[in-house]
């Protein structure tokens, strides 16, 4: 194996996604020199960044704080818009909220204090931002910033990407392309003090003070899937990036570091079961399937398995994902029937659909057998209720007496034709990783932080649980990269 003494770099970041090169230019901007490695090729490089909508939630006074970040918003524009205040109790709040309490206090404060304070520095790097609802705002429609979601990065997730590598060239950063880490080189003392790189020629080592892992979650790598989240799941599609498969949780639980957090848990939901193995720009964000609130769903033996009207989708569409994935082959049936057609979202439209008068027609169609589905059906319609579709409430309608049982819109399904959308579930990104303290080192199961090893991004755990709180994972990555790259700096 070769050693690539020259160029030294003193740190070297893992990864070219949001908390990466956030990592690298912090470094950076305190003289040190940095190289950054991407396994994927320039034209898929920033993992699960590009995928999003490059929504970061931020601590902040309303639209009025927030027009310094956005200098072309015009007065009309502002005064169209309302934006209430986000603050840090809002934050803490809607964290803890959805992780169930389980998300950890330290990392927790960090991030809410260190929010605004990081977009600000963001900019300062070079990234511009866009608000929601400028669209709306635009046509006069007076518009509220859904959830307290602050600003998105312009162009979204892969206008991010763009503007923090452009910000690196400029800093002299390199990024070395198809280039995977797949190992941590120790001293004598286990102090990290590189790593072991593969490119398409050789493998070789390349010597630094420290080392940032920031190179996503596990999502894409199915044993790991079935391994830690469970049976079922390495069948899931990914719905991100096909790189980030768990290269930095292996290679620095190999040399100590501790695990923690959910690494049952992860961001899923329903998805076409003609959507691709992996992400696809272009398609993934058509691919959900979330209208299963307004009718049943079955498995190929044609018998319903969950409560399909818990909540609303946006609450239970992770464990709806999860159910799915329990199932024969990961496969479910969504059925409903013609008044339910017009509520569903839009992008089923894109979707093979399977269309009968009845039921045994129906069955036959998605090879179910027909005796069964008629009488999952029947069952159903009997605790079932006459009347239309109000998606925006919470209807109440429940079956009395049904398993399992439907807990609001619960309405007859018996006004052809049926329509059956085949679906599967689909992974966004895990929750599991690796255990930092609040200066991104990553630490060992003693809780002492491994010399020279520093963590931010998708890869450390203990920051969601159950499920993730929109916009706060970009938010993040940048929040802990910006840490990592500050902390690895002074080394
Ligand atoms: C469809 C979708 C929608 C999403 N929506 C949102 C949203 O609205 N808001 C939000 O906050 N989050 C969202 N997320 C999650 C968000 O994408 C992640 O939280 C975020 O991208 C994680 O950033 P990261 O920098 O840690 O990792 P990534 O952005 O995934 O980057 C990891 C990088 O590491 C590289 N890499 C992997 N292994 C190696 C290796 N061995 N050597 C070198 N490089 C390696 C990868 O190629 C990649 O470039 C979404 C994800 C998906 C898939």
């Amino acid at each position: 194996m070769t050693d690539l003494q020259q160029p030294y770099f003193d740190i070297i970041v893992v990864g070219a996604g949001n908390a990466a090169l956030c990592a690298a230019l912090a470094a950076r901007e305190r003289g040190v020199s940095v190289v950054v490695l991407e396994k994927a090729p320039a034209s898929e490089q920033g993992g699960n960044c590009p995928y999003t909508g490059g929504g970061f939630r931020f601590v902040h006074n309303g639209i009025g704080d927030l027009r310094s970040l956005l200098p072309d918003l015009t007065d009309d524009e502002a005064g169209r818009i309302e934006m209430a205040p986000y603050t840090s109790d809002d934050f803490r709040n809607h964290l803890t909220t959805v992780t169930h309490g389980d998300t950890r206090t330290d990392l927790m404060n960090t991030l809410i204090a260190q929010s605004r304070p990081t977009i600000d520095w963001m900019t300062a790097q070079g990234v511009r931002w866009d608000i929601y609802s400028r669209l709306n705002a635009i046509v006069g429609a007076p518009s509220v910033i859904p959830n307290g979601v602050g600003l998105t990065a312009w162009e979204s997730g892969p206008g991010l990407i763009n503007m923090l590598t452009t910000s690196c060239r400029r800093a002299g950063i390199s990024v070395l392309y198809e280039t995977e880490m797949s190992g941590l080189t120790q001293d004598d003392s286990g102090v990290v003090v590189g790593v072991v790189a593969r490119d398409n020629d050789e493998t070789y080592r390349i010597r630094s003070k420290a080392v940032i892992l920031a190179c996503g979650g596990f999502e894409a790598n199915a044993e790991m899937r079935g391994k830690h989240i469970g049976p079922g799941w390495e069948l899931a599609k990914v719905r991100g990036s096909r790189h980030n498969t768990g290269d930095g949780h292996r290679a620095a639980m190999a040399i100590g570091a501790q695990p923690i957090g959910q690494w049952d848990g992860c961001h899923g939901t329903p998805i076409d079961i003609d959507a691709p193995a992996t992400g696809d720009i272009q398609v993934t964000d058509q691919m959900p399937r979330r209208s299963y609130t307004l009718g049943i769903s079955v498995n190929l033996k044609g018998k319903r398995f969950v409560d399909e009207g818990e909540g609303f989708a946006e609450q239970t569409f992770v464990s709806m994902g999860q159910a799915i994935l329990r199932q024969e082959n990961g496969i479910a049936i969504q059925i409903f029937d013609s008044k339910a057609r017009p509520h569903l979202e839009g992008r089923y439209g894109g979707s093979r659909k399977f269309e009968a008068d009845t039921i045994t027609q129906l069955a036959e169609q998605i090879g179910v057998d027909a005796a069964t589905l008629a009488a999952t059906m029947d069952a159903y319609n009997e605790q079932a209720h006459e009347g239309e579709y109000h998606p925006r409430e919470l209807d109440g309608r429940s079956t009395n007496n049904l398993k399992p049982p439907k807990s609001n819109w619960a309405i007859r399904i018996d006004k052809p034709p049926l329509t059956a959308f085949t679906v599967t579930g689909g992974i966004t990104y895990t929750y599991g990783g690796l255990k930092i303290d609040t200066n991104s080192r990553v630490l060992d199961s003693g809780d002492l932080p491994i010399g020279g090893l520093y963590a931010a991004g998708e890869i450390v755990g203990g920051i969601f649980y159950h499920n993730s709180l929109r916009a706060a994972g970009l938010m993040h990555g940048a929040v802990f990269g910006k840490i990592a790259g500050e902390h690895a700096a002074r080394i």
